[in-house]
């Protein structure tokens, strides 16, 4: 049913489209030509003009065939991380490489070459089905922009799947929510010889907040970082600048926002106790802290519709398909928070996000026949 070498063809000719985020026009025409000829309609929404990309997510909607289902929604997105440059895909032994030094781009273009040949099964084979609707994103991997600038009014479907994790026959039903912080610590300069007592140390005072805070991994859903600090001028020079990033991760909420509270509770704390007399005045370093949601959580119920729809179409196919917890951010996070109930199918991709990246044919293959099987059933 599935070709595997017209899938293979496929993937090789959307890795060799170099795609970063942002500068996603030429695949983003092929992918609007390529999905015309399977007979969609395609539009492209206005997110250019709000993320200053290239292009806007591109939306293509297959109407049902003789199934009066609720629509299905199908979530991939199509820039890849960088070092991206000219891929050039090579197979050895099975398996998608990338030849040169950039990544392979299997992330996310395994997932969009599956869904373009479980669309071609499906038409093929004449499989009556509901209305599909597919989203190809733009700008996934800096900050899940494209999702988020999606025009949702386009889509009607309440229920769908990000094809866009790592591995064969898993799923990820619970991705955690993120806060990103960035701090700026104003403190006092003086002269670190001559007169210290005049300075109050950004640096010192960062040291301690970030002492006392609770970092790394909080418990078994919740984690926390620093990732970036930057300050100071010279080693005679009491700094008074420092400039901080980090994160805070949760599946729950509840506990996101307690620990970022507590980060930021840290430096209070820390510029309190450096806050000293100098010259007769009391001079406190100045905390300037901004929290920026980056991603909400999601978390689909085990006996949600579209995960009994997943389990279904495994069971009829005799895959073994496994629950994952996801560990970051990914546009289905967005998805889930638009109120369209999503979860993430494995795609074959391995290694993602470095020069090793693979996919084999033989697991795109695999779940390409998941999804005709799920666009069957629906
Ligand atoms: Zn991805």
């Amino acid at each position: 049913m599935i070709k595997q070498q017209r899938l293979a063809d496929e993937f090789s000719r959307l890795a060799a489209i170099t795609s970063p985020p942002l500068k996603e026009s030429a695949i983003a025409r092929y992918l609007a030509e390529r999905l015309q000829r399977l007979g969609g309609e395609v539009c492209i929404d206005n997110a250019a003009a709000a993320t200053g990309g290239e292009t806007g997510n591109l939306v293509a909607t297959f109407p049902g065939t003789g199934k009066e289902t609720e629509p299905l929604l199908f979530s991939v997105h199509m820039d890849t991380v960088e070092p991206g440059g000219q891929v050039e895909p090579v197979l050895r032994d099975g398996v998608f490489y990338s030849a040169g030094d950039t990544v392979l781009g299997a992330d996310d273009k395994a997932g969009i070459a599956e869904l373009i040949e479980a669309l071609e099964v499906v038409r093929e084979q004449e499989i009556p089905h509901g209305p599909i609707e597919v989203v190809v994103a733009i700008a996934e991997e800096i900050g899940l922009i494209g999702a988020k600038n999606l025009d949702y009014h386009m889509l009607k479907a309440r229920k769908g799947f990000a094809l866009d994790t790592k591995g064969t026959d898993q799923m990820v039903l619970k991705a955690p929510g993120a806060n990103r912080l960035r701090v700026e610590i104003t403190g006092l300069a003086a002269h670190a010889g001559l007169s210290p007592e005049l300075g109050i140390s950004a640096i010192q005072t960062a040291a301690l907040a970030i002492g006392r805070m609770r970092l790394g991994r909080i418990d078994h859903e919740t984690t926390s970082n620093i990732g970036r600090i930057e300050g100071g001028v010279a080693s005679n020079i009491v700094p008074q600048k420092v400039f901080l990033e980090g994160e805070a991760r949760s599946h729950d909420p509840q506990k996101l926002q307690v620990q970022t509270e507590h980060m930021l509770a840290c430096f209070e704390e820390a510029a309190d106790s450096m806050a000293r007399e100098i010259d007769g005045k009391m001079v406190r370093p100045v905390v300037s802290a901004e929290v920026k949601p980056d991603f909400p959580s999601m978390a689909v119920a085990e006996d949600a519709p579209v995960v009994n729809l997943a389990r279904s179409a495994a069971a009829a196919l005799g895959h073994d398909l496994k629950v994952r917890l996801g560990g970051g951010g990914s546009d289905a996070n967005i998805f889930n928070a638009h109120g369209i109930e999503m979860i993430i199918l494995a795609t074959g991709m391995e290694r993602v996000h470095t020069h090793d990246e693979s996919v084999a044919v033989a697991d795109m293959v695999h779940s390409t026949e998941l999804l005709v099987e799920i666009i069957r059933q629906a």
